[in-house]
């Protein structure tokens, strides 16, 4: 079994997407043929599906440290447990006071998925206050404290960002949140498996995690849910204890649980494996003309790094190391050519003359030395390529 995607690709993008890991599609397999039943069914087929169900419920659990795995509501993806923890939430407290909580408090670098669900629960009467962040990507606690009231119905702050990766105060927000009675919600798909993630340790209510962002497939994925939290269902259904409708998705539920497993065994000596590959990385990188890297220096993913090349297009750059076979990213939409900056680069105060050019680099569990080596080989010659070209011309 390769432990590689591809040998022509170098790929350094683990925050889009991870690859799925060999011991993750080998747990699955037997799901997709054999073991094909109806977790709600009577008979030895169903009972078979509902155990392995059931244990990755136990593994996804405990690799954010929730002690009932009963607190674990499976998903589709990180998207549906962000929109069904935050619609849910709010329209259970909406109900719960009679309608005097009405107000949501976010911040401006979120996820489109969280971002989405803002939206149109403003478009139904609720009212979404944001708050900033720093240079470094860093909220500030007590600015959301201060937009939390007592007719907050939910508090949505991310653990760590996927573009920059700064990793935000959950905690202190939580107990903010919690203090003015909200339910506080984490969108921790970027944290969870990466940095050590415990619900108690943080205090809150509801968490989201992606199945693809840990060695799993894309396609499933999961809320906790605090025990004593009840949540108006975006799929209605008797499945997943009323939380969640539609039959499980077994072996893509299968792939999750492994994949929680390997990430919590691995966690400690990954994270410093990780940080050693990045610290070359970023040390190299930096050495470059023009070359700054955003984010915060100590609150961060171990895992990625995200530079601005000045008077470059991140677009461009992008695919000029593409086509070199090298898979990195600029982040949502980010060029000093003809895109505007991403929201986070916005919120940190990267308009569009500061920008420049956004690259990301995303490492994880199939990264090595020789993809670092490669990246660092690689990069220079592309930059100068496309620096003796103007950006957007
Ligand atoms: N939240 C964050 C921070 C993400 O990075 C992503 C995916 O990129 C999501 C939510 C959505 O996860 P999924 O792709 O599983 O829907």
């Amino acid at each position: 079994m390769p432990t590689k995607p591809d040998d022509m690709v170098c790929y350094l993008d683990h925050n889009a997407t991870t690859p799925v890991r060999p011991e993750v599609l080998e747990a699955m397999l037997p799901y997709l043929k054999e073991e094909f039943g109806n977790p709600n069914s009577v008979h030895r087929l169903g009972q078979r599906a509902r155990k392995a169900v059931e244990r990755s419920r136990e593994e996804v659990a405990a690799l954010i440290g929730a002690a009932d795995p009963g607190e674990i509501v499976f998903t589709s993806c990180g998207s549906e447990s962000d929109v069904m923890a935050i619609s849910g939430a709010a329209w259970a407290a909406f109900e719960a006071s009679s309608g005097s909580r009405r107000r949501i408090v976010s911040t401006r670098i979120e996820h489109e998925a969280v971002q989405g669900a803002l939206r149109l629960l403003s478009r139904r009467g609720f009212e979404a206050a944001s708050a900033g962040c720093d240079a470094s990507g860093l909220v500030d606690p007590e600015e959301v404290a201060r937009l939390i009231d007592d007719r907050t119905a939910v508090v949505t702050v991310m653990l760590a960002n996927n573009e920059i990766g700064t990793v935000q105060p959950v905690a202190a927000v939580a107990e903010a949140g919690r203090g003015r009675g909200a339910l506080v919600h984490t969108d921790a798909v970027q944290a969870a498996g990466k940095i050590p993630v415990d619900v108690k340790a943080l205090g809150v209510d509801l968490l989201a995690l992606s199945g693809h962002k840990v060695g799993a497939p894309k396609g499933v994925g999961a809320l906790y849910v605090r025990r004593e939290v009840r949540l108006v269902p975006t799929i209605t259904g008797h499945q997943e204890k009323n939380r969640r409708g539609g039959t499980e998705s077994v072996a893509m539920i299968v792939g999750l649980g492994c994949a929680c497993g390997l990430a919590r065994r691995d966690l400690e000596a990954q994270s410093r494996r990780l940080e050693g590959l990045r610290s070359r990385l970023v040390k190299e990188t930096l050495e470059l003309r023009g070359v700054r890297l955003n984010g915060h220096p100590e609150r961060r993913l171990p895992s990625c790094a995200h530079f601005t090349f000045e008077g470059l297009s991140g677009h461009e750059l992008v695919i000029a190391m593409d086509l070199e076979g090298i898979c990195v990213s600029s982040g949502p939409a980010c060029s000093s050519g003809d895109v505007e900056p991403s929201h986070v680069l916005a919120a940190m105060g990267q308009g569009r003359a500061q920008a420049g050019g956004a690259l990301r680099v995303s490492l994880g569990w199939s990264s090595d030395d020789a993809d670092v080596d490669r990246f660092l080989k690689t990069l220079p010659q592309a930059v100068e390529r496309l620096r003796r070209v103007p950006a957007g011309r």
